[in-house]
């Protein structure tokens, strides 16, 4: 099943994607599909972030060769023993196609592309077992970081959390295996990020287990996944793509 959320009327309205259909829904998604009996044209739709959320937790080191360049980038630490987290504020929230900038005294605002993982109902204590049973679908996503601030603060909080920093879509899908997704990242049309998420260092359901031991999931809040390696400046006038196979592309403007 494919799910979107796009506007109608001013306001943001579910749907499920059947080829170039929108059958909207009279809510979310999470519990059951409550089709209204409309439908919208795909190629008329404004698609919004597919998802609702309380919160963004996101990982920060989960590839293998993202850490190495890392070391040199940020804090010359090594590989975790278990999953770094850190939130992104609601501010970050952004569309496909959105348009995301700093303020001037960012030196440096650095794409992540990564594989979101939307959630469906409340999580709380999940056995990595059970973790399907409370995903929604995987997404792409952008962890926009201003990489100097986050490598002078120490806290990650100023840097990863400024406004739009975390462009989410275009759709959630639960027709993919988060074990085995291609994803790419392209800079103005030229491939960046290559990887797969079988590379993952801790994957999404030891990831949910870990999460949920610690704090309570809500419907529509994310996951992000961590990056491959990769990362790298965008300036003024760029265009970012996410790609993960299955889900489509996130395209993003740099302001
Ligand atoms: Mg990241």
């Amino acid at each position: 099943m494919k799910y979107v959320r796009v506007l109608r009327e001013g306001g943001p309205v579910w749907g499920v994607l059947e080829g170039e259909r929108v059958h909207t829904l009279s809510k979310a998604p999470y519990k059951e599909l409550a089709y209204d009996g409309k439908h919208l044209d795909l190629k008329d739709c404004t698609l919004l972030a597919p998802c609702e959320p309380t919160k963004l937790v996101c990982i920060g080191r989960n590839y293998y060769d993202h850490i190495s360049e890392l070391r040199d980038m940020v804090d010359g630490s090594g590989t975790p023993e278990q999953p770094t987290l850190f939130l992104k504020g609601l501010n970050c929230l952004n569309h496909p196609e959105g348009h995301v900038g700093a303020p001037e005294f960012v030196t440096r605002l650095d794409y992540e592309g990564e594989l979101g993982v939307v959630i469906k109902k409340r999580a709380k204590n999940v056995k990595a077992a059970d973790f399907a049973d409370y995903v929604l679908g995987y997404t792409c996503l952008n962890d926009v970081t201003a990489r100097d601030i986050q490598k002078a603060d120490g806290q990650w909080a100023r840097g990863k959390s400024m406004d739009g920093f975390a462009p989410i879509g275009p759709l959630v899908t639960d027709e993919i295996d988060p074990a085995n997704a291609d994803i790419e990242t392209r800079l103005n049309g030229r491939v960046v990020q290559k990887s797969n998420t079988s590379l993952f260092i801790t994957g999404v359901a030891k990831i949910m287990e870990f999460i949920t031991a610690a704090m309570t999931l809500e419907p529509g809040d994310v996951i992000a996944t961590g990056t491959p390696a990769g990362v790298g400046p965008m300036k003024c006038g760029d265009v970012v793509e996410v790609e993960i196979k299955g889900v489509g592309v996130l395209r993003t403007y740099i302001d």
